[in-house]
């Protein structure tokens, strides 16, 4: 190992070469004895130093501290302060540039050396941490660039998808209308035809949604709405396409109106309520729950985030407060194995239980993602055959806030 170049910095002559005959003689190589501040950068840039001795009290316009400070920002050595009595305000000024190590004056031939090997060591520490740092910061950076890219093809294939998709739907159509009641094949072929389009087109609604949300560009567009209304409209719309197995209801309370995102909203809600119907495949009730807490003073949305939520035990489920619009949507379903109420939000999850029901396993993805954006939280209490309840808290900005 290369024995280590010391920058020595000391305005009275007499002490210098007393300080400089010591690192000699305990094998230190002294680079220079400067006696300024200004020298002492100069000398610092020029010969590299591994370590810089500087006395804080020194004659001329710059003291140690402010030398010491520029020296490690401009070629990063760092600096060992000696010291007899400095008033407090210079040791209050050394302190804040954050020194290797400080040597009180007089001192032995020892207390140099363990002062010199601590701050070297530290210096080295700190400088592998720094290294660390950047290198897990462009880490992080490029696999964000590398996900931020696959987004921006997947959105490009979607979108590529769509057309010969929406080609085949209309043929589809227009194949329904001139076929065969007569041929039971043609028309099972044709049904099947139609619901694996429809699938694939959620499929790239879904794909679509997730890329622009991940996307810097997406805003929110919150709007006054009433609550009552749309989520009347919605149970509507899919009890529409449902074989009235399940008995949808809408139980509202307090709330009736506020600004929110529209479309947002619609996803969250929908896509809760189509996973409540269909994972109540005996029918049963499925409930969609309007209210409006105001725990912690209702100015934010107070419960966990969706995951470590869904994690969390049962008996603190039930005591978590929520705060601000809430939306529940209950079912009397299969409902969902303890182990795997921490996956759900994954992107493609599905639970072991869902047998032949079909999905893709992001519905859930989209709403947590949906309820996020607008700072709000969700959560989930299951168990297994008795049913499921999600829980969304949504920030309430009330109508007469809105200028
Ligand atoms: P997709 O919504 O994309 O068509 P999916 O319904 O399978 O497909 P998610 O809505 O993301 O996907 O739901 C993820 C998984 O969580 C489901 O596959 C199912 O196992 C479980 N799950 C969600 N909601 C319920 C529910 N109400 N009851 C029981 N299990 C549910
Ligand atoms: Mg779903």
């Amino acid at each position: 190992m290369n024995p280590t170049k010391v920058l020595v910095v000391e305005d009275e002559v007499i002490v210098a070469q007393d300080i400089a005959g010591r690192l000699k003689k305990l094998g230190y190589i002294v680079t220079a004895t400067v006696a300024s501040g200004e020298e002492a950068i100069e000398k610092a840039a020029e010969n590299r130093p591994d370590i810089v001795l500087m006395d804080i009290v020194l004659k001329g316009e710059m003291d140690g501290v402010a030398a010491a400070q520029q020296i490690r920002t401009k070629v990063n050595v760092p600096t060992v302060f000696l010291t007899a009595y400095a008033d407090e305000t210079t040791l209050e000024r050394a302190k804040i540039t954050n020194p290797f190590g400080y040597i009180i004056k007089p001192f032995q031939q020892q207390d140099l050396r363990v002062a010199i090997e601590i701050a070297l060591q530290r210096h080295e520490i700190e400088t592998k941490m720094q290294q660390a740092l950047k290198a897990s910061e462009a880490a992080r950076e490029a696999f964000e660039e590398k996900a931020q890219r696959q987004n921006q093809y997947l959105s490009m294939a979607a979108h590529e998808l769509r057309n010969p998709l929406t080609a085949i739907l209309i043929s589809a159509e227009l194949l329904e209308l001139d076929r065969n009641t007569e041929d039971k094949s043609q028309v099972k072929r044709l049904n099947f035809l139609q619901s694996a389009t429809k699938k694939m087109n959620q499929l790239i609604d879904d794909m679509l949604f997730m890329g622009r949300t991940e996307s810097d560009e997406f805003k929110c567009h919150p709007f006054p709405i009433n609550l009552v209304e749309f989520c009347q409209d919605l149970l509507e719309e899919l009890q529409l396409g449902n074989e009235e197995k399940h008995q949808l209801v809408l139980v509202s309370s307090k709330v009736t109106s506020a600004i929110l995102d529209q479309q947002l909203l619609h996803g969250i809600l929908a896509n809760l309520i189509v996973n409540a119907i269909k994972y109540s495949p005996n029918g049963g009730k499925v409930t969609l729950e309007l209210d409006y807490s105001q725990e912690d003073g209702g100015d934010k949305v107070s419960i966990l985030n969706a995951s470590s939520e869904s994690l969390l035990p049962k008996e603190q489920l039930t005591n978590v407060k929520y705060s601000g619009i809430i939306f529940r949507v209950r079912d009397e379903g299969i409902g969902i194995p303890e182990t795997e109420l921490g996956k759900i939000f994954e992107m493609f999850y599905r639970c072991n239980n869902t047998g032949k029901i079909p999905g893709n396993g992001l519905g859930l993805t989209i709403v947590k993602k949906a309820v996020e954006l607008q700072g709000g939280t969700i959560a989930c209490e299951s168990k297994i055959g008795i049913g499921t309840t999600f829980t969304v808290a949504l920030p309430y900005i009330p109508l007469s806030s809105r200028t």
